[in-house]
């Protein structure tokens, strides 16, 4: 496995080992999630890449870039085992040299929810990702359902900018209780983490109402906002049940929705999504 910190020893490798690449982008700190889509990316190419940059453009002033976890000698023994080709983990001023000024900003499926919550977010995921396809130039590059709203920002952005690649998404992975997997779980307390089901919970009643034929929006958002509420550890940040491409709030859900929400418990502050679409 190459592990490489420049553009130039990418580049490179990625000239060297032709056949199909896939390309898994993290911020690192891997669990089972990462891992997900590590595999699929195995099967699915010749050769696999894996960038680990925790990239300060996507986090906001008062988020957790400095706190976010790292342990990279792990992430790397992992990523061996699973056979990847290449790492790529570079410095801030490799990926953002002084004099860096261009960015990608996708309009509309970037202003609700995360980016409501998160400014300048999606601006960050964006520029980073066309970075990352330009420097790798993936066949397929894999993102989980985990971020479904980041999934409609890229999706939205290889549309637009012609980038020729496959964009797969894989399923969330969660915990044997539904908590979904994330880096930022390391954050709870026991107390905390004994609570954070809530979300899955929160998703599943709404679920289960869409299913028996509820397909008002509102209702479903009341639904998921009530088992919320519940939880005297849990402050939802908001919940939204969405149309799943452009992601505006919907009155009637009947042809397919996108539930989400976010919430904070303690430190953490917390997201989770299901998609919900009609059989046939
Ligand atoms: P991150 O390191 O949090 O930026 O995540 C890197 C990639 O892994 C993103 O495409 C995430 O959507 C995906 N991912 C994170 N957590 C999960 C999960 N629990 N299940 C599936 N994919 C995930």
């Amino acid at each position: 496995m190459h592990v490489v910190q420049t553009v130039s020893e990418v580049r490179r490798i990625r000239r060297e080992l032709t056949g199909s690449w896939g390309l898994v982008p993290t911020m690192g700190y891997l669990h089972e999630g990462h891992l997900s889509l590590v595999r699929r990316a195995r099967v699915e190419n010749d050769h696999v890449g894996v960038s680990i940059f925790v990239n300060p453009t996507q986090f906001g002033p008062n988020e957790d870039l400095d706190t976010y976890p790292r342990d990279l000698e792990r992430d790397l023994s992992l990523l061996r085992e699973l056979n990847v080709d290449l790492v790529w983990a570079p410095p801030v001023e490799e990926v953002y040299p002084p004099g860096f000024q261009t960015y990608v900003t996708v309009e509309e499926v970037s202003k609700p929810l995360e980016g409501a919550a998160r400014p300048g977010h999606f601006r960050g995921v964006a520029t980073i990702v066309a970075k990352l396809f330009n420097i790798f130039q993936p066949d397929r590059a894999y993102f989980g359902q985990k971020d479904a709203q980041q999934v409609v920002v890229i999706r939205q952005m290889v549309r637009d900018l012609n980038f020729p690649l496959e964009v797969v998404v894989c399923p969330t992975v969660r915990e044997p209780d539904g908590l979904a997997m994330s880096s930022r779980n390391v954050y709870l307390t026991p107390e905390q983490r004994a609570a954070a089901p809530v979300l899955y919970k929160a998703l599943c009643a709404a679920r289960d109402a869409w299913k028996a034929g509820e397909h008002d929006g509102e209702q479903l958002r009341r639904i998921m906002r009530s088992v919320l509420d519940a939880e005297p550890l849990a402050q939802t940040e908001y919940v939204s049940a969405a149309d799943p491409t452009t992601l505006v709030e919907l009155g009637d859900a009947s042809r397919g929705v996108l539930l989400s929400m976010a919430v904070r418990i303690g430190k953490a502050r917390l997201i989770d999504n299901m998609l919900l679409l009609p059989k046939e």
